[in-house]
């Protein structure tokens, strides 16, 4: 059997997949608007060689609220997400951001081959300076929310491709933090893992109220994680708004990101 079915029943079998995590995020509802933002960002510009990627764009994000950005390859998503977390900086502009506790989930699980799952999780904890037995009992808390327990003292490569991926989902909140950031979480994954992980994405996000922002190509992940989307194109936010309003907009931008087509303004190659 091919590895990648393995993965699938393996974790379809450890997870079943919710069937409220939906709903009940809809009854959570959007958090209150006097709140102030966890991350606020206005007129962020960036270039690199010369060449504008980020022209002009302001979001803000609240605690317990998925912000999806979605856009074409290379108009910047990523971009914005290592401007977040203090990895480059704007040329001009503004990030106000409430905690510098960020946990970030990349597409691939990027976690470090020579050391334990325990070892990878405590990396994470290293600036926290706690006793060993705090230590021990956070990551092993983190590792029952994903499911993940028995594997503590195992390498990464003695794990399937959807288990780093909970292993990575772990250590991202191994620290509570208040900002989650996703780039490109589901990108590459089959549909029952993307549906594992989006889950995860919405559990948490109801868990720690944290403020987090998904970087999306995949539809399913932004029409189920995101409470609110940005759609970037040429160093602009050409639209913002409810998934669910996304596929009705008559916005010639989103009209044709939404339905995948040829014809408009994003040309294929542009950006
Ligand atoms: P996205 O995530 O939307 O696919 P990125 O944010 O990764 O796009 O990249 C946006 C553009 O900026 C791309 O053209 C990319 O080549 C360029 N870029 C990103 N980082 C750098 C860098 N460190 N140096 C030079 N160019 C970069
Ligand atoms: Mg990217």
């Amino acid at each position: 059997m091919p590895e990648e079915n393995l993965d699938n029943d393996d974790i379809a079998a450890e997870q079943p997949i919710p069937e409220s995590a939906k709903s009940e995020k809809q009854l959570n509802g959007r958090p209150q608007k006097d709140s102030k933002p966890v991350i606020s960002v206005s007129h962020l510009q960036k270039a690199f060689n010369g060449r504008v990627v980020l022209k002009d764009i302001n979001f803000e994000v609240y605690a317990g609220e998925t912000l999806g950005i979605v856009g074409p390859s290379g108009c910047g998503k990523s971009t914005i997400l290592k401007l977040l977390c203090g990895l480059i900086e704007p040329d001009a502009g503004e990030i106000v951001i409430e905690s510098r506790d960020i946990g970030l989930v990349f597409q691939s699980s990027a976690l470090l081959n020579s050391l334990t799952v325990r070892e990878n999780l405590e990396l994470a904890l290293r600036e926290r300076k706690m006793s060993r037995q705090d230590s021990d009992r956070v990551i092993s808390e983190r590792l029952s929310l994903v499911g993940l327990t028995d594997y503590i003292d195992a390498y990464p490569s003695a794990l399937s491709g959807g288990q780093q991926k909970r292993v990575s989902f772990a250590r991202a909140i191994v620290t509570d933090p208040k900002i989650i950031l996703y780039d490109e979480p589901t990108t590459g994954l089959d549909p029952v893992m993307s549906t594992v992980i989006e889950d995860y994405m919405i559990d948490l996000e109801n868990r720690l109220k944290a403020a987090c922002i998904v970087v999306t190509h995949q539809y399913s992940t932004w029409m189920r994680t995101a409470d609110r989307i940005l759609l970037m194109h040429a160093g602009l936010v050409e639209w913002d708004g409810k998934p669910e309003d996304a596929l009705k907009s008559d916005n010639p931008y989103m009209k044709q990101f939404s339905h995948a087509t040829k014809e408009g303004p994003i040309l294929a190659g542009s950006v």
